[in-house]
């Protein structure tokens, strides 16, 4: 069921028939992930800012013998389906197959997580309400009565520190006993007369409708608030007639008089429990947070402390990376000649030389300069994310993009892009006007992701600045962060553009919440970022060069009329090519990198190693050496960089805008745009180094 853009309801696989679905809800940023990934063995991704889950994701895990399948809800503060992350939520609790709940909740702002638990409660009765962030509650002076609690709620209370893997096992037990035992019987709120009028009214029309529905009051609840979307729902499901004879019952009444009710007496009952679980030692335990805030997201300090921290992040990748690199293409070169021992009297000349002068070679060299930077700039990211950085980028960005009649919000997709534009693109759900949602899945791609990035950094290291040193690598790091600030402005340009033509409206108004700054697990950062980035790009890198090397190595093999097939295409883009400031290889290699950026200095590698002017490769001198003998300047390392900034997404990326939009036009609109903008900068860096009289 595809509704409003939100995803379909996730249809569970069990294992085994004696598997139990046990469905995990939770405000944004209050550890769901973490307990998921815990409990699972998976690797859903975890971060400090709310609207990372959009997705409904199941994973498996064993408690006790027995099987279950947790399904990972994406973050929101109630059921009643303001936006597509609660409605995607909602329902799965009301139409999947879930037999338990678990709600996960923030022991530090309990009183505003359980309004969404009394919610799930009234629709799953088998809720277990797992409070987690029991340590940082505890440092920041508050403590949660877990009995009061349960007595308060009439259901289970666990106390937990995911992060710390403590009371999992706890959290299980109870979940074991919560389906095994007869269902709890939770205090819920109490609505107003009127309201409790109107379901008593409603009941036998869904007793007669939906006679196998679960949670009839729950139902009724939502006939008298729910939003057009689900009743149109509930009419495919239980008919037509239910919506009919519902509204006729609730005739003359003030709708919305009687959803504030309903939304005030859950309200009401969450302050009334907390008030009764919950105490707090000390100062208001946000206040230290408030007074870091008055400085990163201050109206003078805000941006260039941002630049400053970019900076201070582009630095350090550029300085440390120069060193590993530099033991990795020695070490690459050592192996180089074992394989090269090994195989040249194993194989016959034209194989050898395919392997080791075209794959291993180009490979080794990519890897030697690609590694470094991704493995400290991914994890120093990551670092800011688990410390709460980034949604106050997207609040300090949050005015910018309004100008530009976009909404805040994209400022987060735009650093999702940061990792993976297709993943940009998907994380857009968390944006809930269709126009705004449209306009920043249009524009993710003028953020440089993974494969792009050490693209950027390389040529910035040889190209761009003279003198090493200190003063040396501070300049790469402030050109870095131009490039950034670039695709940034671009960003906002474009959505600016596509506001006025194509995409007009007015920005829509959205909440967003600042989560408390949390320290980061430092080694788990490291692990994660090797993993999840560094070890995927290189993995991609790896297996689309080899292929992609092989079948470049034919072509420029394969001659016709004496010029080999890889040179004919060149020379055919060359002509445009120079009107951009590059040459035809550099234009061929973007065109076959299309499966993945990654593999763009590759293919051009490739294509000018299997050309003739062959260099010794190794580290970043051997391929100044390679490139600078086949004619580039500092204006063609500063075109590439800029077409690597703008030119169309990778396939991936392609097929994700399509699949997120429906519509071809709009992937095209994807591909044309960051391209557009990528020649006519290129184009124009040309014109003025022309006119300068610059190589
Ligand atoms: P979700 O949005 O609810 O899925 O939240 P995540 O699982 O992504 O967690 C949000 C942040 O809280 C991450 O930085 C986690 O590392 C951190 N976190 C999760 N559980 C705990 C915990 O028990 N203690 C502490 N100190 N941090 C936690």
């Amino acid at each position: 069921m595809e509704r409003n853009g939100a995803p379909p309801v996730l249809t569970v696989e069990r294992r085994d028939a004696g598997d139990r679905v046990v469905a995990l809800a939770g405000n944004p940023n209050v550890g769901k992930s973490t307990v998921f990934n815990a409990l699972t063995g998976l690797r859903q991704h975890t971060g400090n800012w709310a609207g990372k889950t959009v997705q409904n994701a199941a994973g498996y895990a064993r408690h006790n013998g027995r099987g279950y399948v947790l399904v990972d809800l994406p973050g929101c503060y109630s059921l009643l389906a303001r936006s597509a992350e609660e409605a995607a939520a909602r329902d799965f609790l009301c139409f999947g197959e879930a037999e338990a709940a678990v709600v996960v909740c923030d022991a530090a702002c309990l009183e505003r997580n359980l309004i969404l638990a009394l919610q799930t409660a009234e629709l799953v009765p088998r809720t277990v309400l797992c409070v987690n962030l029991l340590d940082e509650a505890k440092r920041r002076g508050i403590a949660v009565d877990l009995a009061a609690l349960s007595g308060e709620t009439g259901l289970t209370a666990v106390g937990t520190s995911a992060r710390k893997k403590r009371g999992l096992s706890e959290l299980m037990e109870a979940v074991g006993r919560v389906l095994d035992g007869p269902a709890p019987m939770p205090v819920l709120p109490e609505y107003p007369k009127e309201v409790e009028e109107s379901v008593a009214r409603l009941l036998p029309l869904i007793g007669r409708h939906a006679p196998e529905f679960p949670a009839p009051r729950w139902l009724a609840l939502r006939l008298i608030d729910g939003d057009a979307a689900f009743r149109e729902a509930l009419a495919e499901r239980f008919g037509e007639a239910l919506l009919t004879e519902a509204e006729s019952v609730l005739f003359g009444q003030n709708r919305a008089s009687l959803s504030d009710g309903i939304v005030a007496a859950a309200v009401r009952r969450a302050e009334e429990i907390a008030g009764r679980c919950v105490q707090t030692k000390g100062a208001d335990p946000a206040q230290r947070d408030r007074r870091i805030d008055r400085v990163l997201t201050g109206r003078f300090t805000a941006f260039p402390f941002m630049l400053l921290l970019l900076l201070a992040v582009f630095w350090l990748t550029l300085v440390g990376a120069n060193y590993p690199s530099a033991w990795l293409s020695a070490g690459f070169a050592a192996l180089g000649e074992q394989l090269s021992a090994w195989l040249r009297p194993a194989l016959p000349g034209w194989a050898a030389s395919l392997l080791l002068d075209g794959a291993y070679k180009t490979l080794s060299s990519v890897v030697a300069v690609m590694l470094p930077p991704m493995a400290i700039f991914f994890p120093l990211f990551t670092l800011l994310e688990d410390l709460g950085y980034l949604p106050r980028v997207a609040f300090n960005l949050d005015r910018c993009f309004r100008r530009c009649a976009a909404c805040g919000k994209q400022a987060l997709t735009m650093m999702m892009g940061f990792g993976c534009n297709a993943a940009g693109v998907v994380g857009c759900r968390i944006i809930d006007s269709p126009r705004e949602r449209l306009i920043a899945i249009l524009t993710n791609n003028f953020v440089p992701c993974n494969g792009r990035f050490p693209t950027l950094v390389t040529l910035i290291s040889l190209f761009f600045v003279a003198g090493g040193g200190f003063g040396g690598s501070l300049a790469s790091a402030a050109i870095l962060t131009l490039f950034i600030a670039l695709g940034a402005a671009l960003t906002l340009l474009a959505s600016k553009l596509l506001s006025v033509t194509l995409l007009k409206g007015v920005p829509s108004s959205f909440t967003l919440e600042l989560p408390p700054y949390r320290r980061p697990e430092i080694v788990k950062v490291l692990v994660r970022a090797m993993l999840d980035r560094t070890v995927f790009v290189l993995g991609r890198a790896a297996s689309f060069a080899l292929p992609a090397g092989m079948a470049i190595w034919c072509l420029a093999n394969f001659r016709v009329g004496g010029v080999s097939v890889l040179q004919r295409c060149a020379d055919f883009f060359d002509p445009f090519a120079r009107l951009m400031g590059l040459d035809g290889m550099i234009l061929l290699a973007f065109i076959l990198g299309l499966p993945a950026n990654e593999i763009v200095l590759p293919v051009m590698l490739m294509g000018y190693l299997a050309t003739g002017s062959l260099a010794e490769l190794g580290d970043l001198a051997g391929l100044s050496a390679v490139l600078s003998a086949n004619g580039w300047t500092a204006v063609t390392a500063l075109c590439t960089a800029l077409f690597s900034l703008c030119h169309w997404p990778c396939s991936t990326t392609l097929m994700t805008v399509k699949k997120e939009t429906g519509s071809f036009g709009w992937t095209a609109v994807a591909a044309l745009l960051p391209t557009l903008a990528g020649v006519l900068l290129c184009m124009g860096v040309r014109g003025v180094s022309t006119l300068l009289g610059l190589p």
